[in-house]
């Protein structure tokens, strides 16, 4: 399998390639060349199938060129440590929580996946290489977690000094090892600007190999259909009329699911969950693409006004507007709808939710009463699987305002808590971090 970018098709790259390069030198976003027929390997899972066989096998199918078996399971062992878990709260509604993994939010699926196969590749080639990224705060944690004691790879994590909460400066902070974390004088901004330079300075990027990781990684968005296809597993006897909810804010998650459709897992189709920031439902309503700047929500980790993956979603459905607004649904949640929601689901269902676990809850109980009203075409009776993207106990501030208690903390994050932070305080320019880092 080879992968082309989204502007261009005809340079195709390897994984390998694709991964260190993160993104396409024309700009775009890698895809892969063709689409897998995988309908017989998904068909044969069963509920027993444990979700590390399903990922090694899926990797295995798509990447065997470059990872044989016994590569593809050495990748994804020692990727995932943590599983997800189905869990019914209505009938008719089971939550996929994806947040049992390092940094307690569905991005360590991809994160991990990703500094697991780039670990393998180096360690093959005997090469070192440096991943440099900036974060407002909350990404960064799964990234460092994901890397963090990899072998022939550092971490430098640049973020705003006094501008991330508590919780994630300590998760950015108190690992060590190969992970070093500078504490920008400056803004989100200035972080940014400062990796784009430090990737543009030849001499400094050749001699460290540096390399990023952001979300638009086709390291990270492969590992996110192992779960879709996971839980459709679970699901057997059930799946009639399976649809997934996912709480959309770049599009990635979605995108994989779409992928693992794709290649053969027959759910009948998805409903894209967005707060106001609602480029993607307005375009499946209308037909009409207007990026915007985004607005501020509760359910913050989707505040985007111009989804990266929707270049891949366009490719997915040849561009067809019609095609994509099949197979998938869309609804928006208010930020007042969403605290509600925390408070409905921990009252009625005794059910601890973050905010963007309560935007795809909420999502999927209007695609319900949409679809017995008639007023969306979903079939009879359709069963959902709603996507919880992050554990609750990152976001006790929203919880305790909508329900005037806190919720559990998580042991990790409990733990992390109480580790001495360590950060190297730097000015907001390339000189000043060369200094450093260099
Ligand atoms: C990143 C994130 C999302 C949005 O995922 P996309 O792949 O960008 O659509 C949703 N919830 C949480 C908690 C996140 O961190």
């Amino acid at each position: 399998m080879k992968f082309y970018s989204t502007r261009d098709k005809n340079n195709a790259v390897t994984y390998k390639e694709a991964i260190f390069r993160g993104l396409a030198p024309d700009g775009g976003l890698y895809m892969p060349e063709e689409m897998s027929d995988l309908t017989g390997l998904i068909d044969s899972f069963s509920p027993d199938t444990p979700f590390n066989e399903i990922a090694a096998e899926i990797t295995h199918a798509l990447l065997s060129e470059e990872l044989d078996r016994v590569a593809s399971e050495r990748v994804c062992s020692r990727a995932f440590n943590f599983t997800p878990e189905l869990k019914n709260i209505d009938e008719n509604i089971s939550v996929l929580e994806l947040f049992h993994g390092p940094s307690c939010a569905f991005k360590d699926f991809g994160a991990s996946f990703l500094a697991s196969s780039m670990e393998e590749f180096l360690k093959t080639d005997s090469r070192k290489a440096t991943i440099l990224t900036a974060t407002s705060g909350d990404t960064g944690s799964a990234v460092a977690r994901a890397f963090y004691k990899k072998n022939n790879i550092d971490v430098v994590i640049l973020y705003p000094s006094g501008r991330v909460s508590p919780l994630q400066e300590k998760q950015l902070t108190t690992l060590g090892e190969n992970i070093r974390a500078l504490e920008v004088k400056g803004s989100f901004d200035d972080c940014q600007r400062m990796v784009k330079e430090a990737f543009m300075d030849r001499e400094l990027s050749d001699r460290l190999n540096l390399t990023s990781a952001n979300s638009i990684s086709l390291g990270r968005l492969i590992p996110q259909s192992f779960y879709y296809i996971w839980a459709w597993a679970q699901a057997k006897g059930q799946r009639d009329n399976l649809w997934f909810c996912v709480p959309s804010g770049n599009f990635g998650n979605l995108t994989a699911g779409i992928m693992a459709h794709g290649w053969g897992m027959k759910n009948k189709g998805f409903i894209a969950a967005t707060n106001i920031n609602d480029v993607v439902p307005e375009y499946l309503k209308k037909g009409e693409f207007n990026p915007r700047a985004s607005i501020l929500t509760l359910s913050n980790a989707m505040d985007v006004g111009n989804p990266s993956n929707f270049e891949r979603m366009l490719e997915i459905f040849e561009e067809s507007h019609e095609k994509m607004s099949e197979v998938i649904k869309e609804e928006v949640i208010t930020d007042s709808e969403t605290k509600d929601t925390i408070k409905l689901l921990l009252d009625g269902r005794n059910y601890e939710s973050d905010p963007h676990t309560a935007v795809g809850y909420l999502a999927s109980q209007r695609f319900l009463n949409k679809a017995a009203a008639g007023t969306v075409e979903a079939g009879k009776a359709p069963r959902i699987i709603t996507l919880s993207t992050a554990h609750p106990g990152k976001f006790t501030e929203v919880f305790e305002e909508a329900t005037g208690s806190r919720p559990e903390l998580p042991e990790s994050l409990k733990e992390v808590m109480k580790l001495r932070k360590v950060s190297t305080l730097v000015g907001n320019t390339l000189e000043d971090m060369k200094g450093v880092i260099g």
